[in-house]
């Protein structure tokens, strides 16, 4: 198959991978987007993508739909990027003259959130890139996409030195490119079995970036009370249901409240439940503003993403997903132990000793 899918129900006369390159060295300005809740490698691989189209002198507008932690928020670039419900009337002048969008890391038009009105009005041809299963094929002109990838950081060093060269990753293209491979990787402990994500993650050592320093400014600049909400989570707040093979850890507003919540202050928080022996599957659950948020982890075969999509209105990877319930804490924490039962089998038939 293909590596680029060009979606010909579309009017545009494009052939073949040369062809879309040739539209793209004919467009000056290029929209450069990502899901909403943008994680590490959303705002690296958008950032890396906007170095490069830039330095070939293209106008570049990296437009995400909503805030992103501090702990992403100091990649090169950084300061170029318009978050759309901050910036509304410039996001929306972006879109007035675009020839050309990119569409990263995410599966389908409504994973940008408050973008996906501008997106669907827009009528510029739009490219998706992403290793997301499932995707939206018809919404999209152009797709390059593939679940057989480590991030859509790795699929962007791809496409950069497609078009170009390995000459072409620069030191920056480079920085914002190691966030979206380290943190989609959880520091290369999953999605990293194929040796490619080595071979690009050594390509990227190679222009200079200080890996053990990027490590540094995204895992270690916790907030006190981000530490403290961690230890609170884990001391207080961990359920564990080893007869399912599940631990779950359920936060509310008020426990949010009372350790100042930030935006991305309950990363990673429940990969700390998944790191029981004889854990398969973690969720956490939080209390957001009318909904409940629930971002759930898997160890091998056992899918996560089936859990998401089918039970709360999500989806994802099959060892991480993330969902949504319209209803209060403790009825999502019944539905959720609810389906343990249902899931008994398959959640005590993975074996991953
Ligand atoms: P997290 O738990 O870190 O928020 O999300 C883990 C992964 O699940 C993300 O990388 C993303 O691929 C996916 N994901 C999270 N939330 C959603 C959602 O609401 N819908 C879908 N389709 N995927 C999600
Ligand atoms: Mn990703």
């Amino acid at each position: 198959m293909p590596k680029y899918f060009i979606n010909n129900h579309f009017s545009l006369k494009i052939n073949n991978i040369s062809e879309l390159f040739a539209l793209l060295a004919r467009s000056n300005n290029i929209i450069v987007t990502t899901h909403s809740n943008p994680d590490g490698d959303a705002i690296g691989s958008s950032l890396a993508l906007y170095h490069y189209l830039s330095g070939i002198g293209k106008n570049v507008s990296v437009i995400v739909p909503n805030k992103y932690p501090e702990f992403i928020s100091w990649l090169p670039g950084n300061e170029h990027i318009i978050v759309l419900e901050e910036e509304r009337e410039l996001a929306k002048s972006a879109f007035t003259g675009a020839e050309f969008i990119f569409c990263l890391d995410y599966n389908a038009i409504h994973r940008s959130g408050s973008l996906q009105d501008l997106l669907k009005l827009s009528d510029v041809p739009k490219m998706m890139i992403d290793h997301h299963p499932e995707p939206e094929t018809e919404a999209f002109e152009f797709l390059y996409t593939t679940t057989q990838t480590s991030s859509t950081a790795e699929m962007i060093y791809d496409f950069i030195t497609e078009i170009a060269s390995d000459q072409a990753i620069t030191k920056d293209i480079a920085t914002c490119l190691y966030v979206g491979i380290m943190t989609d990787t959880g520091s290369f402990s999953f999605a990293c079995n194929r040796p490619e994500t080595f071979q690009v993650t050594a390509k990227l050592l190679q222009s200079g970036i200080d890996a053990e320093w990027i490590h540094r400014k995204v895992y270690d600049t916790f907030s006190e009370d981000r530490l403290r909400l961690l230890g609170f989570s884990l001391s207080e707040k961990l359920v564990v249901r080893l007869e399912f093979a599940t631990a779950y850890i359920a936060l509310s507003r008020k426990d949010l409240d009372r350790f100042n919540f930030q935006v991305g202050d309950t990363e990673g928080i429940v990969n700390y439940a998944l790191s029981i022996k004889g854990i398969v599957m973690a969720v956490l659950l939080t209390e957001r503003k009318g909904k409940i948020r629930l971002s759930f982890r898997s160890k091998g075969p056992f899918s996560v993403n089936e859990i998401a999509k089918n039970h709360f209105n999500g989806g994802g990877h099959r060892n991480a997903a993330g969902g949504d319930a319209y209803e209060s804490l403790e009825k999502a924490i019944a539905q959720l132990e609810e389906l343990l039962v249902v899931y008994k089998e398959p959640l005590l038939n993975t074996d991953d000793s």
